[in-house]
């Protein structure tokens, strides 16, 4: 059976296109491997896929007796529950090291670039091997999406140069044009449930035995969910009691004004709100310039459950 390429729960776009560019470039190396995903495209994923003629990877929610790449995380508490019993043959990513492990030597591209599809271009760079132009198109929005258009204190040079070597090849010419439109794919918000708007991006983190979700919807404005914020609290409670999360979280970030505001139910609040310096009043938190759960959202958890 060829090896699983597969990003992490919930897949936003860098997961989902990483995969895809990993397996097109581990073929070429002479790999038996195929690009897998553990759920559909979010609707900014599949204006990317449609846009640039890609087909979503399979989706696959057990890897057990399989072997795998990990792209885009390197986090059990993101990947399929039976990830012990797969066979883990490497790992492309730039998020803070997880806690997987293997049993074989592997082969891992660990990198602080501000998303795994600028990784990928520097592996093709090194390898020798030319990008397809749709697919250097798609790896272009990925970078773009997880980059929030260069926008986000996790941006590097290295992603600008990468997005415009990506968009020669695509023949994009204006890539801030298609960041727009990309963003305003990913911010439709209509008809969608309170249930799959916190699900959309969300992510699970083990903080010092305390399990905390922390979801992330970004917006070209807050507008958008301005009505539906009270069902968003409410379907947060509930997302809280499920599977004993000590806090569920979900960031609503602004795009155009560069900041986040929190909407959280935990049982310590206040614990919470100090990891980020506020003070916690019992009402929504905004969070200036804060864009990036990896960066700036974590490392304040961590700094608030570390105490
Ligand atoms: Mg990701
Ligand atoms: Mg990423
Ligand atoms: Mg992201």
């Amino acid at each position: 059976m060829s090896a699983l390429i597969l990003g992490h729960k919930n897949p936003d776009s860098d997961s989902i296109i990483s995969a895809i560019a990993c397996a097109h470039l581990y073929k070429l190396r002479g790999l038996d491997v195929v690009p897998a995903a553990q759920g559909t495209p979010a609707p900014e994923t599949a204006f990317i896929l449609e846009r640039f003629g890609l087909e979503a990877p399979e989706v696959v929610t057990s890897v057990a007796g399989r072997d795998i790449y990990l792209v885009d995380f390197s986090d059990k508490a993101q990947a399929p529950c039976d990830i012990d019993q797969a066979n883990l043959k490497g790992i492309v990513d730039h998020h803070k090291l997880g806690d997987v492990t293997s049993t074989a030597p592997v082969e891992c591209i660990i990198w602080t670039a501000g998303c795994t599809n600028t990784i990928l271009k520097r592996m093709y760079d090194y390898c020798g091997f030319e990008i397809p132009a749709n697919l250097a198109g798609a790896m272009l929005c990925a970078i773009l999406s997880d980059t929030v258009i260069f926008k986000s204190p996790t941006t590097t040079d290295m992603d600008r140069k990468a997005a415009e070597e990506l968009a020669a090849l695509a023949g994009v010419a204006d890539i801030q044009a298609l960041g727009m439109e990309l963003f305003k794919a990913k911010s439709a918000v209509a008809g969608c449930t309170p249930r799959s708007l916190i699900f959309r991006d969300f992510k699970d983190f083990n903080m010092n035995g305390s399990k905390v979700g922390v979801g992330q919807l970004e917006l070209v404005s807050l507008d958008l969910v301005a009505d539906i914020k009270a069902d968003l609290e409410a379907e947060l409670a509930a997302v809280k009691a499920e599977e004993g999360r000590h806090t569920a979280m979900l960031l609503l970030t602004d795009i155009m004004k560069e900041g986040s505001e929190l909407l959280m139910v935990s049982d310590e609040p206040a614990r919470i709100a100090e990891g980020f310096g506020k003070t916690f009043e019992g009402k929504n938190l905004w969070l200036d310039g804060v864009m990036s759960r990896k960066k700036q959202v974590v490392p304040a958890l961590e700094a608030a459950f570390r105490k």
